[in-house]
């Protein structure tokens, strides 16, 4: 189902001369690690799939191939997002998926039915099939709307879990989004867009209105901001994935903390988990400068409130909510 490009894969070990070879593979693609690895060896390299988790490309295992004195990253499932100043050389290999997207599609039109021009996106799996996807709907009677690349994403009409910069670009031009992809990707693009979102699954075949769940997702974010007024200690976690450091950052909020007369200190994390800041029992807040997803996707299990910067402003009476809804939870990871 996936295209592992593993002739690919293995010019490039080649011509790289890599001894060791550092793979990381998303959940997803775990069960061809050995297909993946044999292919390394046959190159002539030592293959070492990483186990820790690898959720996007802010994710590149520069500290662990140096640790292990690997000299090429095999990064699968995610496009470029960064440049890394040092360190080992890193492969994309995108993991493309030969999936029939037309069924998810056929079932998302009557949802879209209300709506004239759509504005269309999807992430790099399918990324290939937006023209299809483009044309399904033109044929029935929609225009159709593709933001061209920028952000952190590579091509025309792809999106992120943290960058919308496609759809934010045609937001003003569009009645209604469409995106092929999971609810994770949809409910992203409606809290990017604020238009009515529909998703087409090509996994389960499948089509939803996601508008509702993004405003409860939204109202949730409102309750957190709410409840850390009234937090007196803050913990700011800075992330130590190369695209979520966020320091400079995390120091602004230390600072407007201060400035408000709370208690703050600065916490790094490689992994931001409940079950990792649980004993941190001292703090009644915290602020997660890495993924943003981790506070949009927060049903509570932190304990306290987990905002991102900009929510720390709108809580500490800087920013209003509104502003905050159209600038949006999704500036770039390390900026
Ligand atoms: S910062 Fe979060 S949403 Fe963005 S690519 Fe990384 S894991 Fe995905």
């Amino acid at each position: 189902m996936f295209s592992l490009e593993l002739e690919r894969l293995k010019d490039e070990v080649r011509a790289s001369g890599a001894g060791k070879v550092l793979i990381q593979l998303p959940f997803g693609l775990r069960p061809y690690a050995i297909e993946i690895a044999k292919a390394v060896k046959g190159a002539g390299g030592l293959p070492i799939v990483q186990a820790d988790p690898c959720y996007g490309a802010c994710d590149v295992a520069a500290w662990a191939a140096s640790t292990l004195g690997a000299e090429l990253i095999a990064h699968y499932g995610h496009s470029k997002m960064l440049e890394l100043p040092s360190g080992p050389a890193v492969i994309y290999l995108e993991a493309r998926m030969d999936i029939d997207v037309r069924e998810a599609l056929e079932k998302a039109l009557s949802l879209l039915e209300p709506y004239s021009t759509i504005g269309l996106a999807t992430t790099v799996q399918h990324i290939h099939a937006i023209g299809f996807a483009s044309s399904v709907l033109k044929e029935a009677g929609h225009d159709v709307r593709i933001g061209r690349a920028g952000g952190l994403v590579a091509y025309d009409g792809q999106i992120l879990g943290c960058d919308f910069t496609t759809l934010r670009a045609i937001r003003d031009q569009v009645d209604a989004i469409l995106v092929i992809g999971s609810k994770f990707h949809a409910i992203g693009a409606s809290i990017a867009t604020g238009k009515p979102t529909v998703m087409a699954n090509p996994y389960e075949c499948i089509a939803e209105d996601v508008s509702r769940e993004a405003a409860r997702v939204l109202a949730r974010r409102y309750a957190s901001i709410q409840e850390a007024r009234g937090a007196r200690s803050f913990g700011v976690i800075v992330g130590l994935k190369p695209g979520q450091m966020k320091l400079q950052q995390a120091i602004r909020a230390l600072e407007l903390l201060r400035e408000a007369e709370k208690e703050a200190i600065l916490l790094a994390a490689n992994e931001v988990r409940p079950e990792y800041l649980a004993d941190f029992t001292c703090l009644d807040a915290l602020v997660n400068t890495a993924c943003p997803r981790l506070s949009l996707e927060d049903d509570g299990s932190f304990g306290r409130p987990l905002l991102t910067f900009l929510e720390l402003k709108v809580a500490l009476g800087l920013m209003e909510w509104e502003e905050l809804c159209r600038a949006g939870w999704f500036a770039a990871p390390g900026s």
